[in-house]
C-alpha cells in the first residue's frame, strides 16, 4: 500500500518556530503566544514577500505598461490562482480580495442581499456567530424588511440539524453560518448544512475565519454559495482576506466600492463594470497583502494543511483534558473534536484578571466576550478567558500554560 507523503508528515516545531522572527526577538524569548484565533504570527517567508514587493517592484497592479507594473501584476495574480487551489475553487475568478472576513460578508449582505432580499425574506444565522457575521445581516434585514431568525445552540455550544430543519421556511433566502466558532471551537458539519439549506432554496454563507488556517477546506466540494476568511489568521498581512462566491453569484452582485479599476466604461449617467473579480476590487488594492497571503499559502502548504490539524488536535486534546481536571476550572464549549480554541473560566475569578496573570508569566492569552455576545449570553457568562494555538506551538507550552492557569487559581483562592 502506498502511503501519501503528506500522511506521514509529522510537524517540526523546532524548525518551524526558527522561521518566525517574532520568536526569536530577545524580549520574545518567554513569549507563549496562545492568542492566534485573534491573529497569527508571519513566517519570515510572509515578510520577506511583503518587503520585496516594496523594494524591487513596487508599482499599481493592473494600470502599468511598464516592467515593474506588470511584474507586480503578475504577482499579484499569481497570489488569487493560488489562494483559489488552496481552497478548492474551481476558477480564480471566484477569488475577490477584500480586507479580511468582515469586509466579505459584509460585501455580500450590500451587493447580494440588497438585491435580492425582500420584505418577510428570512435570514437564519447561529448563536455562535462572530459579530462580523450577524450585524451585517441585522442592517440588511432593517433595510429591506427581512426577518432575522435565530439558530439556538446548546448550553455546550454544539448546533444541532433537526433546529435547523425546524427553522428553514419557504422564505429562508440565507443561512450564514461558521464553520469553526472562534469562541468555543465547535466545528460545524458544512457540507451537511450546506445540503438542508439548498434542499430548501436557501443560499448558505460560511465564515471561514477560523478553518481554513486550519484544516483543508474545499469550497466546491462542501457545496458553499459564500465563503469568507482572513489572511491575518493564516499567517499572512492584515488588511488582506478573501471572499469566495460561485460565480453566478457574483455576476448576479452589484459591486459595492465604485472607482478605479472596478470600470469597464463609464459614461456620463451610466457605467459598467469590470470581469470577475475585479468587479468587486474598486480602488488600488492591497497589492502587499495579497502578495504576502499567497506566500503565507505557500508556507501553509509546504508544512502540510493535514499535518498541521494533526498536530493541533494534539494540542487542543492535550489542553482540554488537562484544564478539565483542574479543580475550580471550567471548560466551554463541545465534547471531541473542536478547532483548536479552548474558552475557559476560574470559578469566581474575571477573565481579564487572568489573561493579566498568566502575561506576568509570559503567556498570551485573550479575555473578553470574543465578539459572540450571542454565545456569551447563551453560557450565562458576560466573558471567557481563551487559548488559541496554531503550528507553532508545543506540548510543553501547553503544559506551561495549564500550570499557570492552575497557579492562577489558587493565587486568588485566598480571597475568595
Ligand atoms: N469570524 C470569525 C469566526 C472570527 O474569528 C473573526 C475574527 N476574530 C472574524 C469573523 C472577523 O475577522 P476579521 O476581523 O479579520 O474581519
Amino acid at each position: 500500500m502506498q502511503i501519501n507523503s503528506e500522511e506521514k508528515k509529522a510537524v517540526d516545531i523546532r524548525e518551524i518556530r526558527e522561521r518566525f522572527p517574532i520568536f526569536a526577538q530577545r524580549e520574545n524569548r518567554d513569549l507563549i503566544y496562545l492568542d492566534s484565533a485573534a491573529t497569527t504570527q508571519k513566517p519570515d517567508s510572509v515578510i520577506k514577500a511583503v518587503s520585496r514587493y516594496y523594494r524591487e517592484y513596487n508599482a499599481n497592479t493592473h494600470r502599468g505598461t511598464y516592467r515593474i507594473a506588470e511584474k507586480a501584476t503578475v504577482e499579484y495574480e499569481r497570489a488569487r490562482k493560488t489562494i483559489a487551489r488552496f481552497i478548492g475553487a474551481v476558477s480564480e475568478r471566484q477569488v475577490v480580495f477584500v480586507r479580511g472576513t468582515t469586509e466579505a460578508i459584509n460585501t455580500v449582505a450590500v451587493g447580494w442581499g440588497d438585491r435580492v432580499l425582500k420584505a418577510d425574506d428570512e435570514i437564519i444565522f447561529s448563536e455562535l456567530e462572530h459579530h462580523s457575521n450577524i450585524v451585517p445581516w441585522q442592517m440588511l434585514a432593517q433595510r429591506t424588511g427581512a426577518r432575522i431568525r435565530l439558530w439556538e445552540m446548546d448550553k455546550e455550544g454544539r448546533l444541532h440539524l433537526d433546529a435547523l430543519r425546524n427553522l428553514l421556511s419557504t422564505r429562508t433566502r440565507l443561512l450564514a453560518i461558521a464553520h469553526v466558532s472562534n469562541a468555543l471551537g465547535t466545528v460545524n458539519p458544512i457540507a451537511e448544512i450546506v445540503q438542508l439549506a439548498h434542499d430548501n432554496g436557501t443560499r448558505v454563507l460560511v465564515d471561514g475565519a477560523q478553518s481554513v488556517p486550519h484544516q483543508q477546506v474545499d469550497v466546491t466540494a462542501l457545496g458553499v454559495d459564500f465563503f469568507a476568511f482572513s489572511g491575518h489568521k493564516m499567517l499572512g498581512p492584515t488588511g488582506i482576506g478573501v471572499l469566495y462566491a460561485r460565480e453566478e453569484l457574483l455576476d448576479e452582485m452589484n459591486p459595492v466600492q465604485f472607482g478605479g479599476d472596478m470600470i469597464e466604461s463609464v459614461q456620463v449617467l451610466t457605467s459598467t463594470w469590470n470581469d470577475l473579480p475585479w468587479k468587486f476590487e474598486g480602488g488600488t488594492p492591497n497589492i502587499a497583502g495579497a502578495i504576502g497571503l499567497g506566500a503565507a499559502v505557500e508556507f501553509l502548504q509546504e508544512i502540510g494543511i493535514d499535518a498541521i490539524h494533526r498536530h493541533e488536535t494534539g494540542l487542543i486534546r492535550r489542553a482540554v483534558e488537562q484544564l478539565q481536571a483542574l479543580p475550580g476550572v471550567r471548560v466551554f464549549g463541545p465534547p471531541g473534536d473542536r478547532g483548536p480554541a479552548v474558552s475557559f473560566e476560574i470559578t469566581g475569578i474575571h477573565p481579564h484578571d487572568i489573561s493579566t496573570l498568566l502575561d506576568q508569566r509570559g503567556i498570551a492569552i485573550r479575555s473578553g466576550h470574543h465578539c459572540a455576545q450571542l454565545a456569551m449570553k447563551k453560557l450565562e457568562v458576560p466573558a471567557t478567558a481563551r487559548a488559541s494555538f496554531y503550528l507553532y506551538n508545543d506540548e510543553s507550552e501547553i503544559d506551561r500554560f495549564v500550570k499557570a492557569v492552575s497557579e492562577t487559581r489558587d493565587y486568588f483562592a485566598k480571597w475568595l
